[in-house]
Formats: C-alpha cells, sequence, structure tokens
C-alpha cells in the first residue's frame, strides 16, 4: 500500500493545541486505500498538548501571548520531511488553517480570525521538495 501523511488530529488523535482532535470521516476512509502515517509537527517540534495557540508572523511563529516558538515549529517540520523520507511518502493530508499544516490559506498572524494566502511551516517544507499536500477538504481525488 502507497503511504501518506496525515496529521494526527484528522485521525482522532487529541494533539491540538485545545488539547482536542477533529477527526474527519473522509480522512479516516482513505485507509482503505492507503498505509497512513500520523503526524504531528507542532509535538515533534517540542511544544506540548494542550498550548496556548501560535500564529505564523512575518518569518517568525508566535504564541497568543507573545511567546517565540519558531525554532519548535522548524524542528518539527524537518522531523515529519524526515518521516517523509524513511516512509517514502510522497503526499500528505494535512489539517487545513494550522500554522504548521495548513496549505494556501492559514491565519495571518493578528489572532482575530483572519486568513491569509499563505502555507503552514510544514506543508511549506513537505511543498519545497515535491510533496504533494492536500487539506482535507481536497480529498476526492485519494478516495
Ligand atoms: Fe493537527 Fe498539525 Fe496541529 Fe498537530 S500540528 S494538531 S497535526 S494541525
Amino acid at each position: 500500500m502507497e503511504k501518506i501523511l496525515v496529521s494526527a488530529c484528522l485521525l482522532g488523535i487529541k494533539c491540538r493545541y485545545d488539547g482536542k482532535s477533529v477527526p474527519h470521516e473522509g480522512v479516516m476512509r482513505l485507509a482503505e486505500k492507503y498505509a497512513l502515517v500520523p503526524v504531528c509537527p507542532e509535538i515533534y517540534g517540542g511544544l506540548s498538548t494542550p498550548r496556548t495557540p501560535s500564529e505564523r508572523v512575518g518569518d517568525s511563529v508566535l504564541m497568543k501571548d507573545g511567546r517565540d516558538v519558531t525554532e519548535n515549529y522548524a524542528r518539527g517540520a524537518e522531523a515529519t520531511l524526515a518521516l517523509a523520507e524513511i516512509t517514502g511518502a510522497k503526499i500528505a493530508v494535512l489539517k487545513a488553517k494550522s500554522p504548521s499544516c495548513g496549505k494556501g490559506a492559514i491565519y495571518d498572524g493578528s489572532f482575530s480570525g483572519t486568513l491569509t494566502a499563505r502555507d503552514g511551516v510544514t506543508a511549506e517544507k513537505l511543498t519545497r521538495v515535491g510533496i504533494k499536500v492536500l487539506t482535507e477538504n481536497e480529498i476526492d481525488e485519494l478516495l
């Protein structure tokens, strides 16, 4: 079976900043056709759960209280890329809008719920090396 990386929170793992998950029925159905490799870049980067939410602000990633977690996000992206290389995954289904996992649209750094056209740190890194990144809203082509 082809392996694909999947944001762990979409598979029901409670790794989100708020200590919850966002299980997605369609994403879980991908297990019928693919070997799913759960990943959570923010956990890989050393952040705890629950945690203060973060957003990308310019070249940095900041928590809502101002703490700089840029390094954590970078480490998490590196670890996720390493997993892609180890498993040979060429596709990743990642949670929309996350500062790590989001693709094409993420929150804009103002912590006001406003989106901007940008990728999360991990989605950006995977895309740069040619891995196809899809959000949970774009999986029809895989099912
Ligand atoms: Fe889900 Fe990605 Fe956030 Fe982890 S970093 S909780 S996988 S959206």
